[in-house]
């Protein structure tokens, strides 16, 4: 669900920073505005030093990398290259997302997998029309040696493995086009796994192709992402795999009940496990909406025709190409949803920058801190007050900061972990 644009905390805090330069030394020590202005130096210096990735942001449509919507430029994505460099981010896993459909057949297999070469070409064309600013990373010495040179890090991840159809050599098509985790399943169940999304069980967990999967994506290196999958298909996971595995956009249920998040024997499973929980920055899943907010977000999606909660209002992305005149309708509904959140965010507030921290305390409290990280799921639903684009990345830094979180544990939170994760899936493959 899409979140009011907040003013951006990096202009204010530039501001101040300019301001203490002209201040003298001693007023700084009394001065609230002066300690956040050295706490976001002190993120700034930080974020020099580590690596920083996003482990789930969602890509926009079919002129997705095209003139018409180029992410080498500011854009009115959440994700775009300026953005990551204001925010220090240095490195994005773009979601290859197909939606799901009610169609098990060879027919609906092949229509989900053109719509998937779709997305591996928009996030080609990314890297194509950018060689200056970013690359695609296909090992994590890859992502390091493009960190170090200062462009962005461009991987890719699979979110649904419903285009792999009943067919586990298709994923090897999705690891040579650069795919380094697959989201088993998503909103509904698919052939593979029982989603979250739904209340009666498919398979009672993964099904024998699911775990047939499980076993392929470890021999070839792709990491095992159980965001969305049901509690069951969870642990069906955590039993068949060989390698660590990764939720790469989810909450803690302990904080925010939801049917997205992890309860704390899951966390304390994928600790065991060696894996990682990627804390999502979407709404929804780091604060219960109070009624009246709820309400009145049920009735602007209604109103606007589509979509369910936690998506965006489109529902996902079109699975064909759309007309021109398609496209500007749907781009005229998105703007007015944005407009109409933004009146909504007034009257009744969301969850913020501190609600997300929340829950990557809490995720750290249980699991421990090697086992947490971060995956907005921006332009998929994304953003809260305070860090509602990557350009607002370094306040999630300073709120850790602020907590007493030491450079070492952002290090990891912000991207050692998932580094280490992949490392490790890697090795499990023989790679
Ligand atoms: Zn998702």
């Amino acid at each position: 669900m899409t979140q009011s644009t907040t003013m951006s905390t990096t202009t204010t805090t530039t501001a101040l920073a300019l301001a203490v330069l002209l201040l003298p030394a001693g007023a700084l020590v009394a001065s609230q505005e002066g300690a956040d202005a050295a706490l976001v130096a002190k993120a700034r210096a930080v974020h020099e030093r580590i690596f920083t990735v996003d482990s789930h942001v969602d890509i926009l449509g079919p002129t997705y990398a095209t003139p018409a919507l180029d992410p080498g430029k500011p854009t009115r994505l959440k994700c775009d290259l300026p953005k990551m460099k204001a925010g220090g981010l240095d490195g994005v896993f773009l979601a290859v997302f197909t939606s799901q459909r009610p169609d098990f057949t060879p027919a609906g297999y092949r229509a989900a997998r053109a719509e998937a070469i779709d997305r591996f070409d928009a996030i080609d064309r990314l890297a194509a029309m950018h060689p200056e600013l970013c690359e695609l990373a296909r090992t994590p010495a890859d992502t390091e040696r493009i960190e170090k040179s200062g462009k962005r890090v461009i991987l890719v991840g699979v979110e649904n493995g419903y285009p792999m159809g009943d067919n586990v050599a298709t994923l090897k098509t999705f690891y040579d086009r650069g795919a380094r985790y697959v989201t088993l399943v998503h909103g509904s169940h698919n052939q593979l796994a029982d989603s979250s999304g739904e209340a009666e069980p498919k398979h009672n967990g993964l099904s024998e192709l699911g775990k047939r999967a499980v076993a392929e994506m470890n021999r070839l290196g792709i990491i095992v992402d159980t965001s969305h999958a049901s509690a069951r298909a969870f642990w069906d996971v955590i039993a068949v795999t060989r390698a660590p595995i990764m939720a790469s956009h989810s909450g803690c249920a302990a904080v925010t009940k939801s049917d997205r998040n992890l309860d704390d024997e899951q966390l304390r499973a994928l600790a065991k496990n060696g894996g990682v929980i990627q804390i999502v920055a979407l709404g929804s899943y780091l604060k219960e909406d109070s009624p009246e907010r709820a309400e009145a977000i049920g009735k602007l999606r209604r109103e606007l025709g589509r979509g369910e909660r936690g998506r965006r209002p489109g529902g996902g992305q079109p699975s064909q190409p759309l007309t021109p005149d398609q496209q500007a309708e749907r781009e005229k509904m998105f703007a007015v949803y944005r407009q109409r959140m933004e009146e909504i965010d007034r009257q009744f507030p969301g969850a913020t920058l501190k609600d997300f921290v929340d829950h990557i305390d809490h995720a750290v409290k249980v699991a421990g801190v090697d086992h947490v990280g971060i995956g907005t799921d921006f332009d998929g639903g994304g953003g809260i007050k305070g860090f509602n684009d990557h350009s607002e990345a370094l306040n999630v830094t300073v709120e850790l900061l602020r907590r007493g979180y030491t450079e070492d544990q952002i290090g990891k939170i912000w991207g050692g972990n998932l580094l280490r994760v992949w490392r490790e899936v890697d090795r499990v493959a023989g790679k």
